[in-house]
């Protein structure tokens, strides 16, 4: 008789707090492709339960990026501030289970508490006042004071799990104190929900950062005392930023929204973020069909990972490369409109193949696509400097010779200026500099036979007639 396997189901449990960057995607990436791998369930679920920071514009800009990244969800998403009657049910249950106790104590007494620890060379910890225990008589209930309710954490012993990242980690039970897991206005404490969810979800795995460590063991004791067994954990180390920061808006994170905006590619962000943190072998490059084909926890890497902003750039420029023409096109395309370029006469499929060699997102092959789709204004200096008396005897030679050509094709492009440099004696780069200043008001472009056989011949011989 075969074990019963349980399904494998995973979350992205993000905070709707108005930004979400490289480090925050990651989280959803590898629950993601762990769910795919084992065609199991990948939930999302909004932790909305600040609401002085939550906002509905928050909510969109993580599912816009999960969408752009094409991590699709199964399930979801949930979001915790509709499941406040559940919380406030599963509550009453560790109540009556004498798993959880309501505390009087008020701030400033606190507060006090606090201060005497400290002054007193303690880590400041709830002390138990209230905590009910075998004989011990509990201090008077104070009129009018709503409690709060606080996880009766077990005195001895310690808690810990096998965490698919780091290892064994274990926690000494009283270097916990009883977490408060209910405001005086019954509203429940995050931990709580936390578990609550990743119950009543069935998740399986919980892969996430590793801030939530300390919140673990805490998690834990809460998933024992509803009597469900805690799911396995993998916490993902830190994600760094180039200069060894950790990843936040305040010291510069971009939203994963602004590299669509700026021209990386989906494929190339899982790509690369997929590699920001596990590995397989020497792999750089691969598919996302092979990334969820050979993703596991057990190669997720052990030490921050650290953002690399020309890797990113490298990456995506393979995938430009990689692009059949009329994909490469159809992405270029909302860049060109963006950048105020009208699509005319020179065919994008073929412009953006030949300017992604030297382009590194679609904003630069867009940018790069203005040769083609604006009117050439050559700089005077330029032009005065490049288009010396024997290069313009020269181009108008060419332009006579281009417009005698059978065809209008590279390769006889190409030949003609051969013949013309070959008959005014001078070299490439006398010509083509203030040809291509001409033609399309650049100093640098692609081999110039390509760039001239895009346009139509009508074009260039228009462009060319003013040097006569
Ligand atoms: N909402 C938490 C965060 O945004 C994630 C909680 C979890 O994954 O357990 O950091």
């Amino acid at each position: 008789m075969s074990a019963t396997i349980a399904p494998i189901r995973t979350r992205f449990a993000p905070s709707p707090t108005g930004f979400i960057h490289l480090g925050n995607i990651r989280s959803a990436l590898y629950p993601w492709a762990f769910a795919r791998h084992h065609g199991g369930t990948f939930i999302l679920r909004v932790e909305d339960t600040d609401t002085e920071r939550s906002t509905q514009e928050a909510v969109k800009v993580i599912i816009d990026s999960m969408d752009w990244m094409g991590l699709h969800y199964d399930e979801g998403p949930y979001y915790q501030m509709q499941r406040m009657e559940r919380y406030r049910a599963v509550l009453d249950q560790l109540v009556e289970g004498g798993h959880a106790y309501p505390c009087y104590m008020s701030t400033s007494e606190l507060d006090a508490l606090r201060e005497r620890q400290m002054a007193g060379g303690l880590k400041p910890r709830y002390d138990g006042t209230w905590r009910p225990e075998p004989g011990k008589a509990l201090p008077e209930v104070p009129a009018g004071v709503q409690p709060v309710l606080r996880f009766r954490t077990p005195a001895q012993g310690s808690v810990g799990w096998d965490d698919k990242v780091k290892g064994r980690v274990d926690f000494a039970n009283d270097e916990l104190d009883d977490l408060v897991i209910a405001r005086p206005d019954g509203t429940p404490t995050y931990n709580f929900c936390v578990v609550v969810d990743d119950i009543d979800m069935r998740i399986s795995h919980v892969i996430r950062g590793d801030d939530h460590v300390n919140n673990t063991p805490r998690q834990i004791h809460i998933f024992r005392a509803l009597g469900h067994e805690p799911p396995v954990y993998a916490h993902l180390p830190t994600v760094l930023n180039e200069q060894g920061d950790k990843l936040s808006k305040r010291n510069g994170a971009r939203s994963v929204l602004q590299y669509r905006d700026e021209g990386y590619l989906a494929d190339a962000m899982v790509n690369y973020l997929a590699r920001l943190g596990w590995s397989h072998g020497d792999a750089e490059i691969f598919t996302r069909e092979q990334f969820v084909q050979w993703f596991d926890l057990e190669h997720l890497g052990r030490s921050a990972a650290q953002f690399d902003g020309e890797k990113l750039k490298w990456v995506n420029a393979h995938y430009l490369r990689a692009l059949a023409p009329a994909d490469l096109a159809q992405q270029v395309r909302p860049f060109l409109q963006r950048l105020g370029l009208r699509e005319q006469g020179v065919d994008l499929a073929a412009a953006a193949t030949l300017l992604r060699e030297r382009a590194h997102t679609l904003l630069d092959v867009a940018q790069l696509c203005g040769m083609f789709y604006a009117e050439p204004e050559p700089d005077a200096d330029l032009l005065l400097q490049h288009l010396t008396p024997a290069a313009r005897a020269a181009i108008l030679d060419l332009r006579s010779v281009l417009q005698a050509l059978p065809v209008w094709e590279a390769p006889a492009i190409a030949a003609a200026m051969k013949q013309i440099l070959g008959t005014h004696q001078l070299k490439m780069p006398q010509v083509a500099m203030p040809l291509r200043l001409l033609v399309t008001g650049r100093l640098h472009t692609p081999s110039l036979d390509a760039v001239l056989a895009l346009f139509s011949r009508d074009t260039v011989m228009h462009r060319l007639a003013s040097v006569a």
